[in-house]
């Protein structure tokens, strides 16, 4: 028997999660962001689920291919564009739209020969620093993209630091709004937090939102809001079984470094999930895992393969038994995958993300759950 932790990917979710996405932004049109191996949930297992989106937007010309070679004839969005002049052959070849954000990637298309004009989407800088124009440089590349025989339709792009907390996007957006206010394009501003936040508003939602995190059913503003609250469903399951049971009295230590002590007699569970598979290392006692559908926390260190937790309220807990690391667990429970993060100090994103490539993953069809 193999080692009994998997993960399990809900097409029923990510098409509904989609379907979430698209009822906040009425009339926009839908870039699926699947960079990072759609998430860490393998952009393969998840094109089924996400199929009905208007387009897909990532990272690298190779997962641009393989979205080819699954017969994906819709538009690609390279989000952070060609990293050098020979890339703009492949966005040619496999018939790529790409960001442009700074004037080297405006020389590399100056040169390059192609037979159909490309379309891109020029980036402004509005505030987040990472990549893009400033506002300033904007206009004037903007003539330059606009003047190149090698240019089809020029389309305008931003992204936003903020939109998942108080301070909010309203700046970036005006400065964005205003900027590109005489020229004629489509707009796309929206990632998750924006999209559920903001994209009530027309001017906001633009002609293309990019949601990435939601689509995964994780809350990109937790836990200000969580999944539930945006009514999302976590499209990845980790789930695996009691391997061990051990019986502790008062004293007794558990784990690397003895971090945790029993202050009573207990009985406590050994999970087949370690840090390898990636679950984090950092993960203190009290972090919430399901076993059978209950809630318990985790004790001691996290090892290579395998994470202990308290069983004093399962007592029904043998070996076999059902644990759930975040997702949907027996009798209809769910631990999200935020509420884990948060506990590790970090974000929903980074654990889907960490999924390490030894851990077996089955894809649900929509009427399995
Ligand atoms: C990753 C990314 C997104 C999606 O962000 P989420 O917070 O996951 O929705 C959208 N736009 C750009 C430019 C990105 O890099």
């Amino acid at each position: 028997m193999p080692r009994p932790l998997q993960a399990l990917i809900h097409l029923d979710a990510l098409q509904h999660n989609l379907q979430r996405a698209r009822d906040c932004a009425p009339d926009a049109r839908v870039w699926a962001v699947v960079k990072a191996h759609a998430y860490g949930h393998g952009l393969q297992r998840v094109f089924e689920g996400l199929r009905s989106a208007d387009g897909f937007a990532l990272l690298d010309i190779a997962e641009a291919q393989r979205l080819r070679d699954l017969d994906w004839r819709g538009p690609i969005l390279l989000i952070e564009g060609v990293f050098d002049a020979r890339d703009l052959e492949w966005c040619s070849r496999l018939n790529l739209w790409h960001v442009v954000h700074c004037e080297e990637q405006i020389n590399w298309l100056a040169q390059h020969k192609s037979e159909w004009p490309h379309r891109v989407f020029l980036k402004m800088n509005t505030g987040m620093n990472r990549l893009g124009f400033t506002p300033q440089a904007f206009r004037n590349a903007w003539l330059r993209l606009s003047a190149l025989p090698q240019v089809d339709e020029v389309s305008f792009i931003t992204h936003f630091s903020d939109a998942d907390s108080p301070k909010g996007i309203s700046q970036q957006a005006e400065v964005f709004l205003t900027h590109t206010a005489d020229l004629s394009g489509e707009r796309s501003l929206c990632n998750s937090a924006a999209t559920l936040r903001h994209a009530h508003d027309p001017a906001i939602r633009g002609d293309w939102i990019r949601p990435g995190v939601m689509l995964y059913g994780a809350s990109p503003d937790y836990p200000e809001h969580d999944a539930t609250h945006w009514n999302l469903q976590p499209a990845m399951t980790l789930h695996s079984k009691l391997i061990g049971i051990q019986h502790l009295q008062a004293g007794d230590t558990v784990g690397y470094g003895s971090t945790f002590t029993a202050d009573r007699e207990m009985r406590i569970g050994v999970v087949a999930c370690g840090y390898a598979d990636g679950y984090p290392r950092h993960a203190p006692t009290g972090t919430p895992v399901l076993v059978d559908g209950v809630r318990v926390p985790l004790i001691g260190r996290v090892s290579m393969d395998m994470l202990a937790v308290d069983l004093s309220l399962v007592p029904q807990a043998h070996l076999g038994t059902e644990v759930t690391l975040w997702g949907r667990g027996p009798h209809h429970s769910l631990l999200s995958i935020d509420e884990v993060a948060q506990h590790c100090g970090t974000i929903g994103y980074e654990l889907m993300c960490a999924l390490s490539p030894r851990v077996p993953v089955e894809v649900l069809q929509p009427h399995q759950g």
